[in-house]
């Protein structure tokens, strides 16, 4: 818990209950997963309704905390980004459609943009998981 207030600090978002929550779900989750699961997750508490997740996801998302991107199927889905929006990247399988987040240094491809400043990276990346592969 500690940890995840230290986060929001850290960026200078104000610190309360439902973003310590949110966020922790997202960390403990590991992977990305669309608002409906996350407003599902939490429909027994009615201090988080859909608007107040909503809300609080793209202030995170705005900060440079998650991540928010628009999946296949036009859903969007939020994850644990660690603020590296440079370089972070998702993982989708076209079997069974999981998502996953990967880290990875992409210095080198961005370099080849020349006078082209990016500011952050949305790659998507298809294939066979590790499961479906068996
Ligand atoms: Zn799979
Ligand atoms: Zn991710």
């Amino acid at each position: 818990m500690f940890g995840i207030k230290k986060l929001l600090t850290d960026k200078k978002i104000r610190v309360t209950k439902n973003k310590i929550k949110l966020l922790g779900y997202l960390i403990n989750k590991n992977c990305p997963v669309t608002a409906v699961e996350i407003i599902g997750n939490f429909s027994k508490e009615s201090s988080l309704n859909k608007s107040t997740v909503y809300r609080i996801m793209d202030e995170l998302c705005e900060k440079g905390l998650i991540f928010k991107f628009l999946s296949e199927n036009g859903e969007y889905m939020y994850c644990f980004g660690k603020g590296e929006g440079k370089s972070h990247v998702h993982l989708v399988c076209d079997k069974c459609g999981d998502y996953y987040c990967k880290n990875i240094n992409l210095d080198k491809i961005l370099n080849n943009f020349d006078d082209f400043q990016t500011l952050s990276v949305n790659a998507t990346f298809h294939g066979i998981c590790s499961r479906c592969k068996k």
